[in-house]
């Protein structure tokens, strides 16, 4: 492509996101298609000759369009928020324009020093502890596969990086506890680093859902009866199912005294904490030994953007750091190389895009944000309370509201609990078909729960108000 049609078919595309930033409320949030669907309308083979860049757009619109669910979708209210914002997309066009890769300091000192800036930005931002170091990874998965590995890697004296499992068969199993109302990473990254599922202790939790510490206390205990050797403790901020908050206080005094790894996973609710009112949901953080959130989710930062924090780099980067003589540089006694500070070697420049934000908004304008949200949550729960047959079924410290439809709602004789169920997968079902908006559910102790979880960045009073309409509108007869 010669630069004069890069130049036009950018000036178009340019265009075209911001009609598609002003109007992205007009398409349905969900596409209305089935799996194998967009396959069956493209071919079979890539194209043995060139084609014009307007028949690809052309097909953009017409097949790739229609089969996307828009996350930017003001009444998107599913899963969790995936935020973009202007500064964002641009930062991530320059991004791809310079192409780096950020690799060692050397492979472009930029992408390395941006990086250690705005972490540091961001760790004021959060009031982290002064001793955390921060590095963006891609996702809040991997970074608490790093934690895990850390955790491995400072509990066998880095023997399991040397030898294998084989170095921990004679002490017995590594053991990594978590709520049981944990994110699935968590078992996921400990099936990944070793430890084996059966070794995911799961720990009880309280009325309000966070992590009980006395549990956690025994099952420490059972386990070190039983030969095995507590390694690492992964507690949660704003779980994903009801944003529940484990008491990371209590946890930590616990995870001190017994020598085990923390990890503290806050992957939505951290950016919460820039607000000083908010900040409460890190007490006992200067306990921790890693800590994740995900700008990309509530922090107006395109996907992917995931910051992480350790007190030990060090251990970070003896757990990960490989040598090969072509990655030798002069510099590697001064400079940082963040190849040894997670999984991949290559690395892309995140950081464009979050100076790009942080600049732009500034502290006040992110703040801003995140009460509006909050504030739009304690109205919708308020609603659902007061409503004659909606219930709450969950406190709602952050964002998200999980409640449900009953129509039996404090009467003497309500129907059975599968009913209610029931009738709740009905009307999620029939909520998504209109393509107004898009919820997702969890399950609460057997109670199928539809969840409203606001942050959008263009999410505003009118679209939780649209979303009360059409959850009215679809009440199943
Ligand atoms: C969203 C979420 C994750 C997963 O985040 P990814 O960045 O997609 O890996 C993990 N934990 C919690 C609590 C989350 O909310």
């Amino acid at each position: 492509m010669n630069t004069a049609d890069f130049r036009r078919a950018g000036h178009e595309l340019i265009d075209w996101v911001a009609d598609y930033l002003d109007n992205a409320e007009q398409y349905p949030v969900l596409p209305d298609m089935q799996p194998g669907d967009l396959v069956a309308r493209l071919p079979e083979r890539a194209p043995e000759q060139a084609e014009p860049i307007q028949s690809v757009w052309q097909d953009f619109l017409e097949l790739v369009l229609p089969a996307v669910t828009h996350w930017n979708h003001p009444r998107f209210f599913a899963y969790f928020p995936a935020n973009h914002s202007g500064p964002s997309i641009l930062a991530e066009l320059l991004s791809a324009a310079l192409g780096v890769n950020g690799m060692v300091w050397q492979s472009c000192p930029a992408a390395t020093e941006l990086e250690q800036v705005v972490m540091g930005w961001l760790a004021k931002l959060l009031d982290l502890p002064a001793d955390f170091t921060g590095v963006i990874q891609d996702t809040a998965s991997t970074a608490t596969l790093c934690a895990l590995l850390c955790a491995r890697e400072s509990t066998t004296g880095f023997a399991f990086n040397q030898s294998g499992p084989q170095a921990t068969a004679d002490a017995g199993p590594l053991v990594v506890y978590a709520s049981s109302e944990a994110h699935s990473s968590v078992t996921k990254g400990a099936k990944i680093a070793g430890f084996g599922a059966a070794n995911v202790n799961l720990v009880a939790v309280d009325a309000d859902r966070s992590l009980d510490p006395d549990d956690l206390a025994s099952r420490i205990q059972a386990d070190r009866a039983a030969g095995k050797v507590p390694c690492c403790v992964c507690a949660t901020v704003g779980t994903t199912s009801s944003t529940a908050i484990d008491p990371l206080g209590r946890i930590g005094t616990l995870t001190q005294r017994e020598g085990l790894w923390l990890h503290v996973d806050a992957a939505l609710a951290g950016s919460a904490a820039i607000v000083p009112e908010m900040r409460w949901i890190l007490d006992g953080i200067e306990l921790a030994d890693s800590f994740v959130f995900n700008p990309h989710k509530w922090l107006l930062t395109n996907f992917d953007c995931s910051a992480y924090y350790t007190r030990h780099p060090q251990i970070l980067t003896r757990t990960f750091s490989i040598l090969p003589e072509y990655l030798k540089t002069a510099h590697d006694q001064q400079a940082v190389n963040f190849r040894d500070w997670g999984i991949p070697l290559g690395r892309r420049f995140r950081a464009l895009k979050l100076w790009f934000v942080l600049r732009h908004y500034g502290a006040e304008g992110l703040r801003t944000l995140i009460r509006e949200h909050l504030a739009l949550a304690q109205d919708f729960a308020a609603w659902v309370d007061g409503s004659d047959d909606f219930e709450r079924l969950a406190p709602v410290p952050l964002q998200t509201i999980c409640f449900r439809y009953n129509p039996d709602k404090g009467q003497a004789t309500p129907r059975s609990e599968e009913a209610i169920n029931q009738l709740n997968q009905t009307l999620l079902e029939a909520v998504n078909r209109t393509g107004q908006v898009f919820m997702t559910h969890t399950s609460l102790e057997g109670r199928f729960c539809l969840r409203l979880s606001i942050g959008q960045a263009s999410t505003r009073a009118r679209h939780v108000e649209q979303a009360k309409a059409v959850l009215l509108a679809q009440r199943p007869k």
